[in-house]
């Protein structure tokens, strides 16, 4: 079946569907995006990544360019003739298209891209039965983690460094050797002494919409939370290391630069935590 992509009020098939060469986004990693996932066709969470959204493009002061209710009917529509079941859409807005200069331009509108394709759960579930490995390398980011912006390039080393490694997600760290964050992902631990752990969101990551639905999750399970960063050192020791987002929800690691996580198996936490957030998603989805 031939996908389909809004691109600025448009549907085109996928393999025509273009913006200018002068798009900030193309030229200066000027925009953000989103990912949410799709649950039965539906959209999970689409509060939570439209806050974010909005935040994100207030931040950069990039004009918000259509209402909620007109950018979700375009992501439903994409979701539709994309006949996605389960899987994930794409959003990206960018400042627009202009000549060429750093400062922003005048009256311009943002350029809005909606892309939608399916993900095989199977293949998901697959890898969370067995678990992930993991790796980690310094974190090598500028200071606004928190907007969610296209300008990843540092993330797709990392994601890169993973691969090479055969593993699936590399863990970054800062100067003080306390991991930040996946390079797609929030990070989690429980530790060596059962506790459960993440880092808190006033440090320079991003505030993951999956990391929120959890610490709801989670309060609503009675376990304890303590969100403070943890280091390479911790991880390695840990009973469980666990990734979360939108994409993959809850997904333990087992090994961590080799090193064997716990009895090398994905553990209880991770296990019920992703069963829970697959449930709610599944739910709450629209
Ligand atoms: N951290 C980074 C750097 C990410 O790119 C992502 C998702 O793309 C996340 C965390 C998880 O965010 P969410 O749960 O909203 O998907």
């Amino acid at each position: 079946m031939s996908r389909v992509a809004y691109v600025n009020g448009t549907y085109r098939p996928h393999g025509q569907a273009v913006v200018h060469i002068e798009d900030r986004g193309f030229q200066f990693a000027d925009g953000v995006y989103e990912v949410w996932g799709v649950f039965g066709g539906r959209l999970a969470d689409f509060d939570g990544h439209m806050t974010r959204l909005h935040r994100s493009l207030n931040e950069l002061r990039i004009p918000i360019p259509m209402t909620r209710e007109a950018l979700k009917q375009v992501l439903n529509e994409t979701i539709r003739r994309n006949r996605v079941q389960n899987g994930i859409v794409y959003l990206q807005v960018t400042r627009g298209t202009a000549p060429r200069d750093h400062a922003f331009p005048q009256d311009t509108a943002p350029s809005v891209v909606v892309t939608a394709k399916r993900v095989d759960t199977a293949k998901g579930e697959a890898m969370a039965a067995r678990g992930a490995a993991g790796v980690t390398q310094p974190d090598i980011r500028w200071g606004r983690c928190d907007i969610k912006t296209v300008g990843l390039l540092p993330n797709v080393l990392a994601k890169q460094a993973a691969r090479e490694s055969g593993a699936y997600e590399c863990l970054m760290y800062d100067e003080m050797g306390l991991i930040t964050e996946g390079s797609s992902t929030n990070a989690w631990i429980v530790d060596e002494n059962g506790k459960l752990r993440t880092r808190d969101t006033q440090a320079n990551i991003l505030k993951g919409v999956t990391r929120t639905q959890l610490l709801d999750i989670i309060a609503e399970e009675g376990v304890e939370l303590d969100e403070r960063p943890f280091s390479v050192e911790e991880a390695k020791k840990a009973r469980e290391v666990f990734v979360t987002a939108a994409s993959t929800f809850v997904m333990p690691l087992v090994s961590l630069d080799g090193v064997r996580i716990g009895d090398g198996k994905p553990g209880p936490v991770a296990t019920r935590l992703r069963a829970a957030y697959l449930e709610q998603a599944d739910r709450d989805a629209v």
